[in-house]
């Protein structure tokens, strides 16, 4: 199928405007007829003023302003004269149309109040027509002056009249472009709050066979030492205090522990807007590592190596517990068909110059050469769709930079995948939402 570019409708309203405009002039003669008489030179310029509205309207081009205003001030001269030959041809300073001297210029006001020029044209043609017609006609000069000054006073309303109702125009455009941006800004961060939501859900999806077996762990030794207490209430010989309360001492921690990792869990998917704070680096690991464990464990080695005196970063602590949180997982991901024995995650944190560095690193393959330049690229994944989104690191570089901050990849010499987040000291924070 060919498809034609077209820039509008052909036959735009100033245009059929127009056409319409060119036969009711000519056909205003009957008028003329009635008013002044039948008159050859009357129909002559009745006949040109309608040609020259038709063929303004046949030739202007409605998408381009530079044409418009061409045909604006072209109609609003053309009509000036045409209308004093009309005056002139049906009796001069006694015709019946001379009284309609001021009403041409506030006409074109109202029919282009976006154009001050052509109402200006028109006012100054109209007003030196009014004072020669009648200076012609023998009036005295002070009743041409009073005509001319007349038509100048009108103009002037008019265009007066006209430039309140562009400002007001002008404005509620503005209003409306203001609203229509507001709702597109809000929009926008509904949805930005919606992915980064869904993107943390589909993380906890990624921890799950962690967190079960982490959660199954605990489980299973309450429920054995639950077997155990209901036996040993149940038989004659009751065990000694000392073991009773050890029992129920290893049950506690386990719900504890069972309790801790949910809290962990909930605590990361809520979806609070929260404003940026100073963040001590150590601090926002240990949130990240606390719940990376579940996937890490049975995966790979995980170092940490903070230096006790970082420099704090301004950030939302959360958030940046999210991102990192999404590097151990894929870190993980990587190293999972490795085996555990040798797979090693490492966090590092430094100080270079006035950032703050944080390197995420792991010996898995690295980023092959095709995927290292997309891998910021939203929905981009090499996981299977049960199991990658391809959102992680695009979220993660935007919740980095929101604090001011650097998200880059590269590969490591040694073999492996690096992440490196830099921040300025104590941080610049671009957007706070
Ligand atoms: P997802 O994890 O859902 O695929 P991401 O945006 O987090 O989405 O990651 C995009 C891609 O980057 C992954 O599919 C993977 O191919 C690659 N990747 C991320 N981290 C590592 C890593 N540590 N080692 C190797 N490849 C990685």
């Amino acid at each position: 199928m060919r498809i034609t570019e077209q820039a509008g409708p052909r036959w735009g309203p100033r245009r059929k405007m127009l056409l319409v405009l060119a036969p009711a002039l000519l056909s205003q003669y009957m008028l003329d007829v009635l008013a002044v008489g039948p008159g050859v030179w009357t129909f002559v310029v009745r006949l040109v003023w309608a040609l020259s509205v038709a063929l303004s309207a046949l030739r202007m081009d409605e998408h381009s302003p530079p044409s418009m205003r061409l045909h604006t001030a072209f109609q609003s001269t053309a009509g000036s004269l045409c209308f004093i030959a009309l005056v002139l041809v049906t009796g001069g300073g006694d015709s019946v149309y001379f009284h309609l001297f001021p009403c041409l210029p506030l006409v074109l006001c109202l029919l282009y109040p976006q154009d001050s020029l052509s109402v200006a044209l028109s006012g100054a043609l109209c007003a030196a027509g009014a004072a020669g017609l009648l200076w012609g006609a023998g009036r005295p000069l002070s009743q041409a002056l009073l005509w001319a000054g007349m038509v100048v006073t009108l103009t002037l309303v008019g265009a007066y009249g006209a430039s309140e109702f562009r400002k007001a125009q002008r404005a509620e455009n503005e209003g409306r472009l203001e609203r229509a941006r507001r709702e597109a800004l809000e929009t926008l961060a509904i949805s930005e709050h919606r992915r980064a939501h869904s993107e943390k859900l589909a993380t906890i999806g990624q921890l799950a066979a962690g967190v079960m077996h982490e959660i199954n762990n605990p489980v299973a030794f309450i429920g054995a030492n639950l077997d155990f207490l209901e036996r040993e209430v149940l038989s004659e010989q009751l065990a000694s205090r000392e073991e009773l309360a050890e029992v129920f001492r290893e049950t506690r921690i386990g719900v504890e522990r069972v309790r801790q990792i949910i809290g962990d869990l909930k605590g990361f998917s809520r979806m609070d807007a929260e404003e940026p704070t100073e963040c001590a680096l150590a601090d926002v690991v240990s949130d990240a590592v606390r719940i990376a464990r579940l996937r890490l464990q049975h995966v790979a080695r995980l170092a940490v190596d903070i230096p006790e005196d970082l420099p704090p970063v301004l950030a939302v602590r959360r958030r940046l517990a999210q991102v990192l949180l999404n590097l151990l997982v894929n870190a993980g991901d990587a190293l999972e068909a490795r085996g555990r024995a040798g797979s090693e995650v490492r966090i590092i944190g430094g100080c270079e110059g006035s950032r703050v560095v944080l390197r995420v690193e792991d010996n898995g393959p690295g980023f092959p050469p095709h995927v290292l330049p997309r891998l910021f690229e939203t929905f981009f994944t090499t996981k299977g769709p049960e199991k990658g989104t391809g959102l992680g690191l695009a979220l993660s570089r935007e919740l980095v930079e929101q604090s001011g901050g650097t998200l880059v990849a590269e590969n490591r010499a040694e073999g492996g995948a690096r992440l490196r987040l830099e921040f300025p000291v104590g941080g610049s924070v671009k957007a706070a939402s």
